[in-house]
């Protein structure tokens, strides 16, 4: 049960391994900051700056303390004062032996750079495919610059002769050149990116670029090589990540080639054909329109190549993979969607593909436990190649069982006719979701599989064109827009429901971060602990190899669930988040994607919270905190909970109660935490029609001044199997070959309720059987309270008139947080002002009246001053009054450290973010 302190032990010490790795240096680092467009922006010290180079110098500097003094200029002036050492650092550098000798470079590049000649896009005097065409033409170079050697080795490569026009800096360059007094210009393509009207004639060459540091200055070249040395252990990733981000619209934007004007000057139509019944890649709508992500790939090509209003495209539906290719060989059409397959499937059907539009995870559906087995006789849909063209590269072994419909390939799962059968992941939920497969289960397969537009054989002007189109769309086009299709994802979780948790999406990214660390740690380190173990038990050999098994099959099992599970609201909230930016102009389509947004990061939150809660109780750091409670006070206010959902599913919920003891001492918040978890099992694993009955009783008890008390929550669910039954307490045990694997959770509800009896000295059991239902029995002992000690809570449902008109001052930065505290604490009578953080808190309270304010709420992490200076500020005033009014940390940090830390900046208590309001309530009455 201690593996998740491990799990921690190893997290911090990741932490401290980094965090002090350097040494902040503090220097202030004068940075040559030239203009280029995505690249480096912002060009005095009052306009924002941005870009490429921007990010990359913020980075660094995250890791050495620099602090930059921007000076600004054109290149070559820059260039020359790198080599002075008048400035110290200087992007987008690349290195030649020459420049070697006067400057130096860092061990990491920046990036590469490609060189492109390019020219006004409405022109097209200069033709690749025709060199006679760029004879003479003035191209506009920049002295001192890479770009103008490369286009003379070109030009002279290639037998062109143009006439260079040299300039002292880019701006003159690029204004001359819109003024049409040039013809061409060099450029790279990332400072291009962002500039329409400019097309990309050829590429002239390709280097790697660095942050340059002058060679005065060998205390910061060192500084800097620490810096990206970190970067890069910390994510390998960050330059691709970066350029992706900081990418404009591609540098070919405009540029045709004779192949692609040749099929526009005889084309306005472009024939696409389509498999039916193929969402959420494609499919017709009730009103016979074609629908899926080909509409939103072909709208998207269309508007970005410029052709809206030049090229219609109209759609034709295929039942059948064969006939949809057969279509384009005789000509009906010029595009088909989705193809798949090897190279040489493709090549067999006798047609071009595209680049990819979207790549897709693949799962095996099959029933029992997996083996080789399953891979005998695989059924695939005779109409839909896609999936036979997948099992023949990678399970080329299988026997093809042929059917006419997904949906018969299922049947002959369930009825042993085939071992199994294949579907991609954005169409999971056809299993996922029908009950009719609940015996299914689901396998992630390590091979994706990609699906490409088809054309004839030879039609290179189309295919040409696709391809670009593709690439300015960008490679996420795809996924993200399958989204759209994809209606509801997955249903929510009892837990969802009733933790009513806010959040914004950044914080679950970074915790997802975390959690994904926690995750790694904690296998690494149970691995060891089981190696060790079975050393220790030699005896017991075959014992501990059980051991190792089933714990290698929880973390498999708990790998596969929590990946999907995790996966598909994270590709949910990037996706959405990526048509909000999409569609700024529709509010309705944007107000769905909000929602999407808020419900998928509720499924996230209740993931990230389970976990983070067992790695609490497991750390010790949970203590009981008990007041008066009445016993069915408490008991109604969760049967209320759950009668709306139950009665919504069509569950019959009953429950009776019969003790003899009404008030006792108990931690409200843990034995909620215990039923919640319970009932809503009950819940999710009851069907529509069943009944779900909870039964309190009173059981005679020993201890003088206790009473014991044992809830019976039984139902007539799907049940839990005899083989499964012995697991289901242990973490992230979730049963596998059941209804269990299409719903959501972690499988570490109930290892939480039983960390949590037992850390209460209750016991808990579970009776079940399979298809017919599931009884859990929880026995407590609290004790029973005096008359004199009897409190009434009543404001759970009506507040208490104590918060009536008290005046919160709520320091929170971020404004929906800002927002949503503002909201709940108003509802129940508060009155709130907001500080944008410490700083402004600091003063609202000095220049207020005394006794203005009643509470602060102090969010932890804010600019300027954060919630701990700021506290320990208030405590330090004269003023003892101001100086001595509670403070609250609210804080997404979860962890009992940042309790600690609250405390220890004089703050009288700590809540976490998101906001448990039962939780705020609560401490908000303990502390007025
Ligand atoms: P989860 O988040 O998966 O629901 P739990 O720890 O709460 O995790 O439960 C573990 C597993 O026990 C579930 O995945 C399910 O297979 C099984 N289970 C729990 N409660 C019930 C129930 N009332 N009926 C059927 N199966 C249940």
């Amino acid at each position: 049960m201690k593996k998740i302190v491990f799990v921690f032990a190893l997290f911090f010490l990741a932490i401290v391994a980094f965090a002090p790795a350097q040494e902040s240096t503090g220097k202030t680092v004068k940075v040559g900051w030239f203009q280029s467009n995505t690249f480096q922006e912002g060009m005095d010290d009052e306009s924002p700056k941005g870009g490429f180079s921007y990010e990359y110098l913020m980075k660094v500097a995250d890791y050495n303390g620099w602090q930059y003094k921007y000076v600004y200029g054109e290149w070559p002036d820059l260039f020359e004062k790198l080599r002075k050492g008048e400035i110290d650092v200087l992007a987008g550098v690349s290195s030649t032996e020459e420049r070697k000798k006067t400057i130096s470079f860092p061990s990491y590049t920046m990036g590469n750079d490609l060189y492109y000649l390019y020219q006004h896009s409405d022109t097209h005097v200069m033709d690749i495919f025709d060199l006679n065409t760029l004879q003479g033409k003035k191209i506009g170079c920049v002295k001192e610059n890479r770009m103008t050697t490369f286009l003379l080795e070109w030009a002279k490569e290639n037998g062109v002769q143009f006439e260079i026009v040299y300039y002292d800096g880019f701006t003159k360059r690029d204004e001359e050149f819109k003024k049409r007094k040039i013809d061409g210009i060099v450029a790279t393509d990332n400072n291009i990116l962002s500039i329409s009207g400019y097309s990309a004639v050829v590429k002239i060459g390709e280097e790697p670029f660095y942050l340059a540091v002058t060679k005065q200055r060998k205390d910061l070249l060192k500084d800097l090589n620490r810096s990206l040395e970190i970067i890069q252990e910390m994510n390998p990733y960050f330059l691709h990540d970066l350029q992706h981000s900081n990418q404009g619209v591609s540098n070919n934007n405009n540029r045709l080639s004779p192949e692609e004007n040749n099929w526009l000057a005889h084309h306005h139509v472009l024939n696409v054909g389509y498999m039916n019944n193929y969402t959420p890649f494609c499919g017709t709508s009730k009103d016979n329109q074609a629908t899926g992500l080909i509409t939103d790939v072909m709208d998207a090509i269309v508007e970005r190549l410029n052709l809206k209003g030049t090229l219609f495209v109209r759609y034709k539906p295929y039942d059948n993979y064969n006939d949809m290719v057969q279509s384009l060989h005789d000509g009906t059409n010029d595009v088909v969607f989705p193809i798949s397959g090897s190279t040489w499937d493709i090549d067999r059907d006798g047609i071009n593909v595209t680049s990819p539009v979207v790549t897709v995870g693949m799962n095996l559906v099959y029933e029992g436990t997996f083996s080789e087995e399953k891979l005998r006789k695989i059924a695939v849909n005779s109409n839909n190649k896609n999936q036979q063209y997948y099992i023949n590269e990678t399970y080329p072994k299988a026997e093809l069982i042929y059917k006419s419909s997904i949906e018969e390939c299922l049947k002959a799962v369930k009825e042993g006719e085939a071992t199994a059968t294949i579907i991609n992941g954005l169409r999971i939920d056809l299993v996922r979701k029908n009950s009719d497969y609940k015996d299914l289960t689901i396998l992630q397969l390590g091979k994706s599989s990609s699906r490409f537009m088809g054309v004839r054989k030879g039609e290179t002007g189309i295919l040409l064109q696709l391809n670009r189109g593709l690439k300015l769309i960008g490679r996420d086009f795809g996924i993200n827009a399958s989204y759209k299709y994809m209606d509801e994802f997955y249903t929510y979780t009892a837990k969802d429901f009733i933790k009513k948790n806010f959040m914004t999406i950044g914080p679950a990214l970074i915790i997802l971060m975390l959690l994904v660390g926690i995750i790694l740690g904690f296998d690494a380190r149970r691995a060891k602990k089981l190696a060790r173990r079975m050393d220790a038990l030699n005896k017991n050999l075959e014992k501990a190899r059980e051991d190792a098994e089933s714990a290698s099959k929880a973390k498999t099992n708990f790998f596969f669930n929590m990946s999907h599970d995790i996966r598909t609201p994270m590709n949910a909230i990037m996706g959405f988040t990526e048509l909000l930016d999409k569609y700024q102009e529709d509010p309705l389509k944007r107000s769905n994607y909000l929602k999407k947004i808020n419900d998928s990061s509720n499924v996230l939150l209740s993931i990230i919270n389970n976990v983070l809660e067992m790695a609490r109780i497991e750390r010790g750091t949970v203590n009981i905190e008990e007041s008066v409670w009445s016993v069915e006070q408490f008991n109604d206010t969760l049967y209320s909970v759950f009668q709306e959902m139950m009665l919504n599913k069509n569950i019959k919920f009953t429950r009776t109660i019969k003790v003899e003891h009404h008030q006792v001492y108990c931690d409200t918040i843990k034995v909620r935490e215990v039923f919640l978890n319970i009932l809503s099992n009950a819940y999710k694993y009851t069907q529509e029609g069943g009944h779900v009955d909870m039964v309190l009783r009173e059981i005679p008890c020993k201890k003088m001044g206790y009473a014991t008390f044992e809830t019976t929550i039984s139902d007539t669910g799907i049940g839990i199997s005899e083989e499964f039954l012995p697991y289901v307490f242990d973490e992230f045990a979730r049963e596998n070959n059941s209804a269990g694997n299409r719903i959501e959770g972690t499988g570490l509800g109930l290892s939480i309720v039983k960390s949590l009896v037992e850390l209460m000295n209750g016991t808990i059991t579970v009776r079940s059987k399979k298809g017919l239902g599931t009884t859990f029995v929880v026995i407590l002992t609290h004790k029973i309270a005096k008359q004199e000690e009897i409190v009434h809570h009543a404001f759970q449902k009506q507040p208490p008139l104590s918060f009536r008109d008290k005046r919160i001052l709520l320091a929170e930065d971020n404004d929906l947080n800002a927002e949503i505290t503002s909201a709940i604490l108003t509802e129940v009578g508060f009155i709130v002002d907001r500080a944008t953080d410490g700083n402004v808190c600091l003063d609202m309270l000095k220049n207020a009246d005394d006794n203005t304010y009643d509470l602060i709420l102090m969010d932890i992490q804010m600019p300027n001053m954060n919630g701990y200076e700021a506290a320990a500020a208030i405590r330090n005033l004269e003023d003892k009054k101001k100086s001595s009014i509670p403070i609250l940390a609210l804080t997404a940090n979860a962890f009992e450290e940042d309790k600690q830390a609250a405390l220890a900046a004089g703050m009288n208590g700590h809540l976490s973010k998101p906001i448990n309001i039962q939780e705020l309530m609560d401490t908000l009455e303990k502390t007025l």
